[in-house]
């Protein structure tokens, strides 16, 4: 990316971290002149004037026909569903950030994650699955994809070769969090990557297995899953992106050749994101990003290590702590801008209990416990927040999960989810301690 200064000059940006890029984005971009305001301003016009019926011909004509190379000639906006600039200059900021070539935006990353599935699969085709995900794609893809005919196969993908049990011809995109909602597990994108190389040698371009991976937990800070091999990276901006929990957003990041496909499916289902919320994430969510999150690591790695040496923890997943069974991959593959190790702001942790139902019943006291009486934690769901949130997934995110299938997912009924905020440490570790104390 080239960018520009104040007068013009061309400024070689590759000597800059990607802290400062953060804050700065493009200097100059053609979706407005921002190169007199400091921060762009919020456009909140949903149509735009036309000096000509041609010039609204030649619109309708531009519009998701993207040059595959080089830059973007300067949009003719017409209507906001179909672009406009807070959410360009947002999308052109949320590419860099995660290394593709393109970003869309949607309203949610529910939207997001529906919209690139929608675009890569059709009836009779199959998704591959990690098994644990978030409840509402677990839901999108199990109570809604089987009515279009699109069937998903979950397997436990934190062993790559699983791949192979459930692959057939009909077999498009393997679909992953990593680390995956709610329990942190860890899926190897390099290894995956390998395997669907193979399998993709003997398909024609067209059938050629995708690789997605939602990155919603680790945030470009932590890790770049299109580095890694994926083909997507999709966010939800709702969380550690947007990160103070007042605007919904989602985003798919990839190659140049998918962003007319996502324009259009963008158009058609209607998931735009709100540009207000949009300016937001420019403003106040990627600026911050870098500071916010590396604050959350070091704190989420000492209440680890805090909840690890607690006799009423039955065990801690927490890709930062060295006895945890994914620590190599995490190591391997969550490496902040700087190359630094970056296990991220969540953590999963199960109360001991003589079985599964005292598990849950002390799981239960120790938030309803929090919910009354810490201050530096919330009984909330969300995450990426300011404030330190607690919540039960097997009640509550995951809620959609059969309770016959939550063990074979590794959601445990007494499974608790931590994410970070930005408190003092040693206030979120002396409130864990009075909670802990009463179960
Ligand atoms: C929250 C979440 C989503 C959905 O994002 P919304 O913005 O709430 O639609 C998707 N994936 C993961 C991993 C999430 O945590």
């Amino acid at each position: 990316m080239n960018t520009q200064n104040k007068n013009n000059n061309t400024v070689d940006d590759t000597k800059y971290s990607m802290e400062t890029h953060l804050i700065y984005g493009k200097n100059v971009t053609k979706k407005w002149d921002y190169s007199h305001h400091v921060l762009p301003p919020i456009s909140s016009s949903i149509i735009y004037r036309l000096d000509s019926v041609e010039r609204g011909a030649e619109g309708f004509i531009e519009f998701a026909n993207s040059p595959i190379t080089g830059e973007d000639p300067m949009p003719i906006y017409i209507y906001d569903r179909l672009g406009e600039p807070n959410k360009d200059i947002l999308e052109e900021n949320l590419a860099y950030t995660e290394r593709g070539e393109m970003a869309v935006t949607f309203a949610t990353g529910m939207g997001a994650i529906s919209a690139l599935m929608g675009i890569l699969t059709k009836s009779g085709d199959e998704i591959i699955a990690h098994h644990t995900l978030y409840g509402c794609t677990y839901s999108l893809f199990t109570s809604w994809y089987p009515r279009y005919n699109i069937k998903v196969n979950l397997v436990d993908l934190t062993d790559s070769k699983n791949i192979l049990t459930v692959l057939s011809e009909k077999t498009k995109v393997v679909y992953f969090e990593t680390p995956s909602n709610p329990n942190l597990d860890i899926i190897d994108i390099v290894s995956l990557r390998e395997i669907v190389d193979k399998i993709n040698e003997q398909r024609p371009e067209a059938d050629k297995i995708k690789i997605v991976v939602d990155n919603t937990f680790a945030t470009p800070f932590c890790q770049r899953p299109i580095e890694l091999g994926a083909n997507f990276s999709i966010d939800s901006l709702t969380k550690g992106l947007g990160g103070f929990g007042t605007d919904m957003g989602g985003v798919v990041i990839g190659k140049m050749k998918y962003r007319d496909m996502l324009l259009l499916f963008r158009k058609d289902f209607g998931a735009v994101l709100n540009n207000k919320s949009a300016w937001n994430v420019i403003t106040y969510g990627l600026p911050t990003l870098s500071i916010r999150i590396q604050k959350q690591i070091q704190s989420a790695q000492k209440i680890a290590e805090y909840l690890n040496n607690q006799n009423k923890v039955e065990f801690v997943n927490y890709p930062g702590l060295s006895n945890y069974k994914y620590y190599e991959t995490a190591k391997k593959q969550m490496i902040d801008f700087n190359g630094n190790f970056s296990p991220g702001s969540l953590i999963y942790f199960v109360l001991k209990g003589k079985n599964a139902i005292e598990s849950k019943e002390n799981a239960k006291k120790f938030m309803n416990y929090a919910a009354k009486n810490a201050y530096t934690m919330t009984l909330a769901v969300s995450l990426g927040h300011t404030r330190t949130l607690i919540e039960h997934p097997a009640s509550m995110t995951h809620s959609m999960v059969p309770i016959d299938k939550l063990s074979e997912y590794k959601i445990d009924p007494g499974g608790i989810r931590l994410a970070a905020g930005l408190e003092n440490v040693d206030d979120i570790i002396s409130d864990l301690d009075k909670c802990l104390n009463i179960v």
